[in-house]
């Protein structure tokens, strides 16, 4: 089968850090092993500036289970107050005023 799923990433490499809303949540998935993770975007933009874009910082990720850095992905999500999977840790962040 030669069919090519869409491909959501794509549409949201030239995000920055800063632009994702307060309640948006940053995930990872691995295109080796299909892991899928959520990191911690306020950690990384402190490690890297919140004007990076995804794209720039998508050749940083790597897969917690495989190791695989090549061609690994984002998601987007939005934290939910109900899900099992918030350990996103609800670090302040400078506002930009
Ligand atoms: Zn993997």
């Amino acid at each position: 089968m030669g069919g090519r799923a869409i491909d959501p990433e794509r549409g949201i490499g030239h995000l920055r850090l800063a632009d994702l809303d307060e309640d948006q949540i940053l995930g990872a998935r691995c295109a080796a092993c299909d892991y899928n993770n959520w990191v911690n975007r306020w950690d990384i933009g402190r490690k890297y500036a919140s004007g990076a874009t995804l794209d720039d910082l998508r050749p940083l990720l790597r897969c917690t289970r495989c190791g695989n850095k090549g061609n690994n992905g984002w998601r987007i999500g939005r934290i939910n107050r109900d899900s099992e999977w918030v350990d996103v840790q609800p670090v302040s962040h400078r506002g930009g005023i």
